[in-house]
Parts: structure tokens; sequence; C-alpha cells
């Protein structure tokens, strides 16, 4: 498949740059599509939770990354955050350089729907609906016209090699099938950032090893991809790796071209409170390299 330039979105920058400039950024590293900084997330429960403490990372376009940590690590409240549906209680969001807390609803619905696709291990596919109409329904909100949508959704599901199933529905495709709709539903838009949560979850090995294959595949061709794992040896096969623990990240191992050995980056943690759930120090952060 040719799709190196289009499965690379239209615009990676910030949008304060002026159209085209695409400048690297200070220092030569390209603009970030997503950054969080010193980024905390409170729940109000009884009794309340602390569930990420100081999260600081920045995704550089075109990267594949695994964020892998146990349960309650606090990857679901990440993704939550990354992907715009929840604000930090107190830090900073930036998703194509905009910061999510100085936007209304709507303007959040607006940068979700044109930067960030969702790819989620139940799928959700509409069953009655075709291969087609599941893509190119998932254009709806970007406010494409029907045509177009059916055009882009069809040349999506031809990236993860549908082209020739864009009539079956749900129900006439496997397990690995019906998430390769689901991934060509969130790249069907462009987005800037894909956000996969356990994508291979509902999928036997050998399927679930395909799938990741194709991630692999999307991301040389220009889709930045962010995976929220439980499972290691899925987040080992990634160039990039964030640890999870306690709420906060404990390493942010990039793998050198090479292969291993890797270089790790110190996790910074800007940290306003150490306590742990149960009110006692937590002394997890030691983890780090
Ligand atoms: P993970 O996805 O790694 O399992 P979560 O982000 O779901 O982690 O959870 C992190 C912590 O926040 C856990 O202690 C969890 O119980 C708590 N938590 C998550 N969502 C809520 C919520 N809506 N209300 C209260 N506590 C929550």
């Amino acid at each position: 498949m040719s799709t190196r330039a289009s499965l690379r979105p239209a615009a990676s920058r910030p949008a304060s740059r002026p159209a085209g400039d695409r400048r690297p950024a200070a220092g030569g590293r390209p603009w970030p599509v997503l950054e969080l900084d010193a980024v905390t997330k409170n729940y109000p429960s009884r009794p309340p939770v602390t569930a990420l403490r100081g999260v600081s990372f920045a995704v550089a376009p075109g990267e594949l990354l695994a964020i892998v940590g146990p349960s309650g690590s606090g990857k679901s409240t990440l993704l939550h955050l990354m992907g715009t549906l929840d604000r930090p209680s107190t830090g900073t969001v930036r998703v194509t350089g905009l910061d999510v807390a100085a936007l209304s609803d709507r303007e959040l619905s607006a940068l979700r729907a044109d930067s960030i696709g969702f790819v989620f291990q139940q799928f959700f596919l509409a069953e009655h609906a075709t291969a087609l109409d599941n893509v190119a329904d998932g254009l709806l909100y970007a406010g494409v016209a029907l045509a177009e949508r059916r055009y882009r959704a069809a040349e999506a599901l031809g990236w993860v090699g549908l082209g020739q199933k864009l009539a079956a529905r749900p129900t006439q495709l496997s397990g690995g099938e019906r998430q390769r709709v689901a991934i060509a539903r969130a790249l069907a838009g462009r987005p800037a950032i894909v956000l996969a949560d356990e994508p291979t979850g509902s999928l036997d090995s050998a399927t679930g090893s395909a799938l990741l294959d194709l991630l692999e595949e999307l991301n040389t061709e220009g889709a930045t991809i962010i995976v929220i794992t439980h499972d290691h040896a899925i987040a080992a096969r990634m160039p990039r790796q964030i640890q999870m623990l306690d709420g906060r990240i404990v390493t942010d191992t990039t793998r050198t071209q090479a292969g291993p050995p890797t270089s790790s980056v110190p996790a910074r943690t800007a940290d306003p409170d150490s306590a742990g759930h149960d009110g006692q120090p937590s002394s997890r952060a030691e983890h780090r390299p």
C-alpha cells in the first residue's frame, strides 16, 4: 500500500503556527502532538482517590509507544485525559499544541473529532452496518460530506487490508478483521494521534500479533500511535515504553535504532502530593532506573 503521505495528518503542528510552517520546534525537535505537564487527577469519591500524581511526557509526530502498567496504575485515567474525554485536576494537557483546559466542551469535541482516533478492546462496531458505513460514520462528527466520508472510509479500509470487504457486516468478519475495521475508523480522519486501548485484548495471540504488525506498519507510514496495555510483552514490541505505577511514570524508555540496549529517560515527577491512596507516602517511585 502506498499510504505514506496519506496517513500523515495534514496538520501535525500546533494550530497557532502559520499554515504550512513545518519548521522544527526550538532545539530541532518536531512540535509534540501531545504534551502532558505535571498532570494530576483526583476523583472526589469516598475516600477520594488520586489516580495521577504529576505525570509529564511529550509525544512527537510519528511516534509509536506503549503506556504499560498493572491494573489501578492510572492507564484509563491517562487515556481519558489524552483523549480529551476528561480534564486534569492540575497540570496541563496539550493536544496539537492546544491546552484542553482553555477549550469549551464544544471546542473539545471538535478537537477530539479532528485530532484523535480511538481504538478500543471491544471494537464498538454497529452490527447492522457494513464495514464501509462503520468507518464512514466515524467521520460524521468531523463534518465531512457523505460521498467524501465513503471515499475516505474505503481508502482507510484499504490501509488495513480490508479493501475487498467493504460490504461485509461485522458478523461476517473474524475478530481480527473487526478490529481492523475499528482501526480503519480511527485512521479515516487522519488524526494527529491514535489511542489504542488494549487493542489485542479480545483477540487470540496469533491474531493479536498480526494486529500489532499492522500498527507497526501504519506507524512506519506516518500514523502516531499510543497503545495502552497491561501486557509487558506487547509493550516490549514498541519503540518507546512508558511504564506507570501508582499514578506515576516510573520509566520512559526509548529503544535505540539498533534495538537493545535501551536508552532510558528518567521520568519527570513534578509530584505535588507524594501521599499514597491511604495517606501514607508512596515509595513506588523508587522503581525508577
Ligand atoms: P488502570 O486503567 O491502570 O487500571 P485507572 O485509571 O482505572 O487505572 O485507575 C487508577 C485509580 O483511580 C484506581 O485506584 C481506581 O480505582 C481509581 N479510579 C478510576 N476511576 C475512578 C472514578 N471514576 N472514581 C473514583 N476512583 C477512580
